[in-house]
């Protein structure tokens, strides 16, 4: 059986359906809609959205929670055998803490040119020379949804600006301000 015939049912397309679960709880939250999960065997061990605005905490990206997480549940800070699934590539600060915590693979659905540490703009996880473990990485796992929950974000608040930007001015122009 090819993995395109397995479509939804593939294990990397399911779980990282399960990180976009969580990526969703990110965006009601009004926070960048980032999700991860960590799995180990058939078990996820961890599952963390990105909290940055709710925990006023520039670490809080998704990657880090589930990281912590999922040390806490397998009382280790080794995560061999386990497999992250994130949403979006994973910038330099998590790509540094996910080698630290050895798991084998990151999977994830879309890539970051710019700031990207899995190949986008500098590979962390495979290319590594002085670090001493380095992740298996496969990208593009239901790409097309992690890009669009992100647009949409995006989009979205751009015209809650625009719109408090015009409101703002209408109340200015009410006062005589302008
Ligand atoms: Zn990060």
């Amino acid at each position: 059986m090819s993995d395109n015939f397995l479509g939804d049912f593939h294990p990397d397309n399911f779980y990282m359906g399960q990180a976009l679960r969580e990526a969703q709880r990110a965006y009601a939250a009004q926070e960048v809609p980032i999700g991860a999960i960590i799995v180990k065997g058939d078990q996820v061990i961890a599952r963390a959205w990105n909290q940055v605005e709710t925990l006023k905490d520039a670490t809080a990206h998704a990657e880090m929670l589930a990281l912590t997480s999922a040390q806490n549940a397998l009382g280790d800070w080794r995560l061999e055998g386990c497999t992250l699934f994130v949403t979006k590539e994973p910038c330099p600060m998590c790509a540094g803490a996910i080698v630290h915590c050895r798991p084998d693979r990151v999977v994830f659905g879309c890539g970051d040119p710019k700031a990207g540490a899995a190949g986008g703009w500098i590979n962390l996880l495979e290319s590594n020379p002085p670090l001493n473990h380095r992740c298996e990485i496969l990208s593009g796992v239901l790409e097309d949804e992690c890009v669009s929950i992100l647009k949409s974000f995006f989009r979205e608040a751009r015209e809650r600006n625009a719109l408090g930007k015009a409101h703002k001015k209408a109340g200015e122009q009410d006062r005589g301000i302008v």
